[in-house]
């Protein structure tokens, strides 16, 4: 150990720290089966190991399914000509396109099931690429369909368009619905996303569902794979009947129907530290939902005009079956009005979404890490997980001591818990993602990792903060020995 012992230690604790032996018992514990920690987590729909396998193969499958009905309808053999190679490559991009464009659909659905197996936010990373994807599609569908109409006629190109988008049966619609997903791809562009509101992203994005509604009728009315036989034409529509059936009930119907069910009010309103707002949402409805610590909803706060767009926000205490609580750094409107509720306001929400819960450990001893306002599906967790004293190490990131959010009760609920409760306070190292503060630049992540829990390897590792500090303290554990099945963590930002 001379190493370590020439290597300047962290000095996280400043916060007083407990710090417990393990007891034999649960040293023996973390050597357990995986299966032997998960619990039964109520909200959290059980799904098998083998559904995202599946999932991944259905996808493939629609694919697969799209190209053979593009063969059997003739596609290679019209490869022939130059006329016919050009209209049936496009066909088949038109068709692959349509198809990842009710893919995406689908997987922002809220699809329990999926996003108990995927989690919404790499649902939303993988609607992203699936989205460029199709959309780049499309476009060499309209290039290459438009030039073979044109070789193979007297128009030339110009007149071929013209005569496409006047006299083909549904392709006027088919032109706006280009227009409107062109409107999402180019907002969706990072650096285009990043300078317009969320909300006025959203409303935008949600253009999309036009853009997929207004291709159908061009489809149906001269879409030749679409009508080419009733294997096509069946397929066709039950992919789109799949997606809307989907969309219709669990991003419209199950939130509806929960919220007019279980009414919700907000209990209670107070400032934690400046700029940081805690709810307590209360009302008959709180136990029909049955959350688990570390999940999150979706919140509308029905307080006056603006209510209508949803906020995603972890739940920052176990719930109790009769309160929920949600804590809120204010970072832009939607968040700075929470201040501003009064008890009695009405809440509209949809979820519990997110696998950051009991249900997916898979070890006795765990490493909860929070930075920033990540801490506060942490602050949950610490409070739910069944626990022996030294089963759990909290670390809590922040820049300054008064930045620790729910310090105090974090502290308190360690204590009482027999957790470990490590604060790593100070400024970012400039010019590298860490999950350190400066102070401990001189420390690889991992290193510092090491030290400040030496088993870490042992121990299921539950992470939320900035996606940065994420990726490097994600790495940091996984360069510890940490199996990457082992780290379960929950982005903030899609
Ligand atoms: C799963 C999840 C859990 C979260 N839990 C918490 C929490 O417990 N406490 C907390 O303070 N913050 C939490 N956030 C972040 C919080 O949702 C955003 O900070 C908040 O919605 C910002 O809204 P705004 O109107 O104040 O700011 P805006 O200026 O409108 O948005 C700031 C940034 O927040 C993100 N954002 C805004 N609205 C949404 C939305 N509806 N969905 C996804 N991202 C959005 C976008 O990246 C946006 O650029 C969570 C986010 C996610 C995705």
């Amino acid at each position: 150990m001379a190493g370590a012992q020439q290597t300047p230690r962290l000095r996280p604790h400043s916060l007083p720290v407990t710090t417990i032996d393990l007891p034999p018992a649960a040293v023996t514990a973390a050597s357990q089966p995986a299966s032997a920690h998960a619990r039964r987590v109520p909200g959290a729909r059980r799904v098998p190991r083998w559904w995202r396998d599946a999932s991944v193969a259905a996808f493939w499958l629609v694919l697969l399914w799209v190209t053979a009905l593009w063969v059997a309808h003739g596609g290679v053999q019209d490869l022939g000509s130059l006329s016919g190679a050009l209209t049936s490559v496009g066909r088949l991009t038109g068709l692959v396109s349509s198809a990842l464009l009710l893919v995406q659909v689908f997987l922002m659905a809220r699809i329990p099931w999926f996003e108990q197996a995927w989690g919404q936010d790499e649902l939303a990373r993988t609607h992203r690429l699936v989205g460029f994807t199709s959309f780049n599609l499309l476009w060499a569908h309209i290039v290459l369909i438009t030039l073979g109409y044109a070789a193979a006629s007297t128009l030339g190109l110009w007149g071929t368009i013209v005569d496409f988008v006047l006299n083909y049966p549904g392709m006027l619609l088919a032109v706006a619905g280009t227009v409107a997903l062109c409107l999402v791809v180019v907002t969706s562009v990072r650096r285009a996303r990043r300078r317009l509101r969320y909300e006025s992203w959203h409303l935008i994005h949600l253009y999309g569902y036009l853009g997929a509604g207004l291709a159908l009728p061009h489809q149906l009315w001269t879409g030749q794979e679409f009508l080419a036989s009733t294997a096509s034409t069946v397929f066709w529509w039950s992919l789109y009947a799949a997606c809307a059936a989907a969309v219709l009930v669990f991003r419209v119907g199950v939130p509806l129907v929960r919220s007019l069910r279980s009414p919700l009010r907000v209990v209670a309103v107070h400032e934690e530290a400046p700029g940081v707002t805690s709810v307590v949402i209360g009302g008959p409805g709180v136990a029909l939902l049955r959350p688990a610590a570390g999940q999150f909803f979706q919140w509308r706060f029905v307080d006056g005009p603006g209510w209508t767009r949803a906020n995603p926000y972890s739940l920052s205490a176990a719930p109790d079956g009769k309160h929920l609580r949600v804590t809120a750094a204010h970072v832009g409107d939607g968040t700075r009005r929470v201040a501003d509720l009064r008890p009695g306001t009405r809440v509209l929400v949809e979820g519990p979404y997110g696998r950051l819960h009991a249900g997916v450990r898979t070890r006795q001893k765990v490493l909860l890490m929070g930075a920033g306002i990540g801490i506060t599906p942490i602050r949950a967790l610490l409070e739910d997980l069944d626990q022996a004293p030294g089963d759990v190490v909290v670390v809590h990131r922040a820049s300054t001591r008064e930045q620790l959010v729910l310090g105090q009760e974090l502290f308190d609920l360690a204590s009482s818990r027999g957790a470990r409760y490590v604060t790593v306070e100070g400024p970012r190292v400039p010019g590298r993602d860490t999950w350190l503060p400066a102070s401990a630049a001189h420390l690889s992540d991992a290193e510092a990792l090491a030290q400040v829990v030496p088993d870490v390897a042992e121990r299921d590792v539950y992470l939320c903060g900035a996606p940065a500090w994420m990726a490097a303290a994600r790495e940091a554990a996984l360069a510890c020995g940490v199996p990457p099945t082992h780290v379960h963590l929950e982005r903030f930002e899609y």
